[in-house]
């Protein structure tokens, strides 16, 4: 390993958080670095499905300092928001260094070492921002294994061609399966599979909606006062054009609950029924992808780092942004991000002022 470049800090990722982060550290007179495994811009953008459309509309899914040009029908498209994201990078002159994965973040003299293949940074402060779509999560069945159809998650989904005509399970009730869904139920037999009814939201509550109300919310909590609990959280159904006209093929009035066991070639229902499948669709979540803290020792049982805002409890040097309501209210959203975004990038730089030389 040659000699580590000294920095301020590190970021690690370079997706919608990341750069979020680095517009605000900009502003300082902070050394910085964003380093983030993916070949070009974008982040988890560039592994959604080409369908994919937000659920809000460009005005509210905006970085700082530069509103995302508004979208054909309101509601951008997955390329979009990659056009967004790659212009925003120039815009700013964000250093972004990718590929560049980083493998291990260690305790090394005055600061963090963060180790990325044969290259290495030596930080003083180090803020991860690697989201969540390199940890596709898919809930434990009886049976999978010797299910011989087609597995694959939400993240691996692209376009519904390979599926024409198929028999397809689609399990999970929130924007990624309602998407698909509405997409898929055009060319295969598709059921849906929920846990309890899908909450859609009504047509004209959209995520800046959600994101108005994660505010109110979140100024009642910093305030102490009582949160009035509007209906409809991020993981409701947002009514985006495709999804809307999917209700009224009749398509999303049909979700089932979840079958109890595979068989080797599809699935038994409660009732002892059985059904052939020849796909499953996981639209079951994400989980944060830390496996470059593990070295640090901070990742809890829950698979999450204890953090006050978004500060490591365990590893001062350490900020979290962008997982989450765990990490800031709405932080998992282009809008939602700036808020922690901004606070984060304040703090270190006040840790910073306060570290001898
Ligand atoms: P990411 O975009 O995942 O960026 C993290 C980057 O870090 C990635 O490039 C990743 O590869 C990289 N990385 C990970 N580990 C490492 C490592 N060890 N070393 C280096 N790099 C690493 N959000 C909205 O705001 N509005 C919406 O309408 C919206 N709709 C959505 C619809 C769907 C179906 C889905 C799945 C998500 C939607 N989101 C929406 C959420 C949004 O896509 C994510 O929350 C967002 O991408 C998170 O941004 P991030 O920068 O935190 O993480």
């Amino acid at each position: 390993m040659g000699e580590c470049v000294q920095v301020d800090v590190a970021i690690v990722g370079g997706g919608q958080s990341a750069l979020a982060v680095g517009y605000f550290l900009r502003r300082t007179q902070r050394s910085f670095v964003l380093l983030d495994d993916q070949p070009r811009p974008g982040g988890a953008w560039l592994h959604g499905w080409n369908s994919l459309r937000l659920f809000s509309p460009s005005t509210w899914s905006s970085l700082p300092g530069w509103m995302m040009p508004r979208a054909a029908d309101g509601y951008p498209m997955r390329d979009e928001v990659i056009d967004y994201l790659t212009r925003y990078e120039q815009r700013y002159g964000l250093p972004v260094k990718r590929p560049c994965e980083v493998n291990a973040v260690t305790v090394h003299e005055d600061g963090l070492k963060v180790r990325a293949g044969g290259s290495c940074w030596q930080a003083r402060a180090v803020v991860s921002a690697t989201g969540t779509w390199r940890k596709p999560y898919v809930p434990a069945y009886p049976g999978a294994e010797l299910f011989e159809g087609l597995q694959l998650h939400s993240a691996d989904y692209r376009e519904p061609q390979a599926l024409a005509g198929k028999r397809v399970l689609i399990v999970g009730a929130g924007n990624s399966a309602a998407q698909i869904l509405a997409e898929l139920s055009s060319w295969a037999d598709c059921t849906w599979v929920t846990q309890e009814a899908p909450r859609f939201l009504p047509d004209d509550v959209d995520g800046h909606v959600l994101f108005e109300r994660a505010t109110a919310r979140w100024k009642a909590q910093q305030a102490g006062e009582p949160v009035d609990e509007l209906p409809g959280g991020f993981g409701d159904i947002v009514m985006v054009p495709p999804v809307r006209e999917a209700r009224e093929r009749g398509v999303l009035q049909q979700a089932v609950r979840p079958f109890v066991r595979f068989t080797r070639s599809g699935v038994v229902w409660p009732d002892g029924r059985e059904s052939a499948v020849d796909a499953v669709i996981w639209c079951t979540g994400f989980r944060p992808a830390l496996d470059h803290l593990r070295s640090l020792g901070v990742i809890e049982d829950d698979g999450r780092v204890a953090v006050e805002g978004t500060r490591s409890l365990r590893q001062p040097r350490l900020w979290l942004v962008g997982y989450g309501d765990w990490t800031g209210s709405a932080s998992a959203t282009l809008i939602g991000v700036m808020r922690s975004a901004r606070s984060t990038a304040a703090e270190v730089d006040a840790y910073l002022q306060g570290l001898p030389g």
